[in-house]
């Protein structure tokens, strides 16, 4: 299971038919050898792509992607105290306090994100702090799902200028008060290439929530790995500065999830 902190760049280790024969072989074992249900925490930098990640290996492999703050909000729709709690939030990220988000991610466990075999459930840049990273794994380990991180590197560069790019498209993301927050692709006409209308940027990727969010990533980063680490959690490092269908192939064969699920496994190792 252990995987280096620093693992090979993407590209270098899919880089031969011979060795990604090997892998192949290698993630079919994996996969016959895979009993219980997986969960899998995708860390990283703003911008670094995660949203991107876990959309496509949503889509690949029967996932649910959870985000707590669209947890939060889908829930303080049923809850006053919680909505109470959010509107009077006084942190500048709107971040719920430690116990919220506690019986946030136990309500999610327990409910609509309950991990099951067959199901690959990713934790879209959750836990966000040591004390959530130390009751997630717990609870995780008493339900017997194996749980891995996903980390993606980016370089400075490469996120603030992500950040300026990439757009949501709030119709598509319509029928709730989230913030729209899933990347959107853009037709020929600069619209959303699925519905047409208006895209837009995200709001926190201003360059000063930028900063900001990068600031509390790296404040919380270190302590995460080391509570994940001491308990044992396989830790995945990803460069992405290679190409996106990289990045995702990096991901599969780290997590083992057998590509011949794939309607097209020819697309990722022929
Ligand atoms: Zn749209």
């Amino acid at each position: 299971m252990g995987t280096p902190h620093h693992a090979a760049p993407a590209a270098r280790r899919h880089g031969f038919p011979q060795t990604r024969r090997k892998e192949r072989e290698v993630l079919l074992a994996q996969q016959s050898a895979r009993q219980g249900p997986v969960a899998v925490s995708v860390l990283g930098p703003p911008a670094a792509g995660k949203s991107s990640l876990t959309a496509t290996l949503a889509s690949r492999h029967r996932g649910l992607i959870f985000r707590l703050r669209e947890y939060a909000r889908h829930r303080a729709a049923h809850d006053e105290g919680l909505a109470q709690t959010m509107r009077t939030s006084t942190d500048p990220l709107g971040w719920v306090p430690d116990p919220v988000a506690l019986s946030l991610i136990d309500h999610a466990l327990h409910g609509p994100f309950r991990p099951s075999p067959g199901i690959l459930l990713l934790l879209e840049g959750f836990p966000g702090n040591p004390v959530q990273a130390v009751h997630t794994a717990g609870v995780l380990d008493r339900m017997g799902v194996e749980l891995h991180v996903v980390e993606l590197l980016v370089d400075q560069e490469s996120a603030r200028r992500r950040a300026q790019t990439r757009r949501v498209c709030p119709a598509c993301e319509s029928g709730s008060a989230d913030e729209p927050h899933r990347p959107a692709t853009a037709g020929p006409d600069g619209g959303c290439a699925r519905c047409g209308g208006p895209l837009r940027a995200r709001r926190d990727d201003t360059a000063d929530l930028l900063a900001a969010r990068t600031g509390r990533f790296r404040q919380h980063h270190p302590r995460i790995r080391r509570e994940f680490q001491t308990r044992g959690v396989p830790w995945h490092t990803i460069d992405t500065r290679c190409s996106p269908a990289a990045v995702v192939a990096a991901a599969e064969a780290a997590l083992g999830i057998c590509p011949s699920l794939h309607p097209d496994p020819g697309a990722l190792i022929p």
